[in-house]
């Protein structure tokens, strides 16, 4: 820190208004939080893939409101624009006053206040993801924020309204609000964090492992085995809900949607999780079956290590930037390490899968040129903006973090005489300082911005 404007500060004659402007800065606003109410309305041709979306909230004494989309989703470490799909923007206050609004940067709105207090602003949304057959609401490209203290949402409650055909269902990981299809949450990261599916012929499975109950939400139709997947499903649910001491939520949705090609993907959330996997071959070899099961394993054991255990920088959320972190390889890579260890501990893999795994994974390293001149902080640090000759230059840290899983709890067991174990550093972290619904709610970040 520099100290030359110190002795500048400590002339009275300056340091009085300062003082003041700062006083005002802080205070012209009325200390306000949420709640913040979301309604969403599916435009009547679905052709359109048009969203109407709607956010009110209660201004008290601010001049202005920001609001804006997110410009990353939480577990996708990219900048994904999500406005450029926002379109016929408006807002107005409770008054019935139409109020003026500018964009002061790519992602965000100010709207001016007028004499109401509560404000609420409109867009229309262009989502791919709305057709005649469904919409897929993933948060992060969905809603914007009110932002409070910046560059932090806006503190407080969150309500949303779905208003679709009567035939269409939904299905989420937020709990039930009071009124037929509103879901509430406590706050915006988790009401984005909520992947919401809306349909009228999606279809469902359900099981239920120590009195929480889980459901699997088949989208796009395929010739997959529904009742094995779920049979194998609660399989390693089960195993890994013991390892980790029980499960921290009262209801989980696994959202599959099915996709043409043999490749599965996901998404990991606090409640539930996105997954991709193929519609058509999916039984077709135990290869690509073997695959569909560590990705299924891996986004449910997010829902500790990420999610709940996580580096401090990912949550309370910054949206509005990239936020960088040393740490991914322990997030991505030993999540993937405890995802083939519960594949292979609760039967679903063999010894000879495990340990194919195992060597698949060190060859994939052995490989990979950019071991030699990165490490996997860098590569994890590195991961928003990669280089053009990433290929040559930089390590996967999901593959070396996977490893350096292994090496540390057999490093561990080592040096305990096998007394002690690496699960025991995840039981310990999630019980210590793993994230809590109070944690969520004690972040500093819930007043209304001044201005
Ligand atoms: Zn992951």
């Amino acid at each position: 820190m520099k100290k030359t404007g110190i002795r500048i500060l400590s002339n009275i004659n300056y340091l009085a208004p300062l003082l003041l402007l700062l006083f005002l800065l802080t205070t012209s606003a009325s200390s306000q939080t949420g709640p913040v109410s979301y309604t969403v309305t599916l435009d009547k041709q679905p052709t359109s893939h048009m969203v109407h979306i709607s956010l009110t909230v209660n201004s008290g004494e601010a001049s202005s409101v920001d609001v804006a989309m997110p410009s990353w989703s939480p577990g996708a470490y990219n900048i994904h624009n999500a406005w450029r799909n926002v379109q016929e923007f408006s807002a107005s206050d409770d008054l019935g006053a139409t109020l003026k609004f500018e964009k002061v940067d790519k992602q965000t709105w100010r709207i001016n206040r007028q004499q109401g207090r509560m404000i609420t602003a409109r867009y229309k949304l262009y989502l791919r993801d709305y057709t005649d057959q469904m919409c897929y609401l993933r948060g992060p490209s969905v809603f914007m924020y009110v932002v409070g203290r910046k560059p932090y949402p806006l503190g407080g409650p969150i309500k949303v309204k779905l208003e679709a055909p009567s035939s269409w269902r939904a299905q989420t990981g937020m709990e039930q609000g009071s009124e037929p299809n509103s879901f509430v949450a406590e706050d915006f990261d988790t009401f984005i964090d909520s992947s919401i599916v809306l349909g009228p012929d999606w279809e469902q499975t359900q099981f239920e492992y120590q009195g929480v109950p889980y459901f699997i939400v088949f989208l796009g139709k395929g010739n997959y085995d529904k009742a094995k997947i779920t049979n194998d499903t609660k399989v390693y649910v089960s195993y890994l809900v013991d390892m980790m001491g029980g499960a921290p939520y009262k209801k989980y949705v696994f959202f599959l949607r099915a996709r043409a090609g043999s490749g599965s993907g996901g998404l990991e959330h606090l409640n539930s999780t996105d997954i991709t996997f193929p519609a058509w071959t999916a039984h077709s070899s135990w290869q690509i079956y073997k695959q569909f099961l560590f990705v299924g394993a891996h986004e449910f054991f997010h829902l500790w290590n990420v999610k709940r255990i996580r580096p401090a920088i990912l949550g309370p959320f910054d949206y509005s930037h990239e936020q960088n972190t040393r740490n991914l390889y322990v997030s991505e890579g030993m999540t993937s390490y405890w995802a083939a260890i519960g594949l292979k501990r609760s039967g679903l893999w063999s010894r000879k899968d495990y340990f194919e795994n195992v060597a698949n994974q060190i060859s994939i390293l052995q490989a990979a040129p950019g071991r030699k001149i990165m490490s996997v902080e860098l590569s994890s640090w590195n991961t928003w903006n990669r280089s053009d000759n990433a290929a040559n230059n930089s390590i996967d840290y999901y593959n070396k973090g996977e490893l350096i899983g292994i090496m540390l709890d057999l490093e561990i067991r080592y040096r305990t005489g096998n007394q002690r174990t690496l699960n025991e550093v995840f039981n310990y972290l999630q019980k210590n300082h793993g994230l809590r619904s109070r944690d969520l709610k004690k972040c500093e970040v819930s007043e209304m911005p001044s201005s």
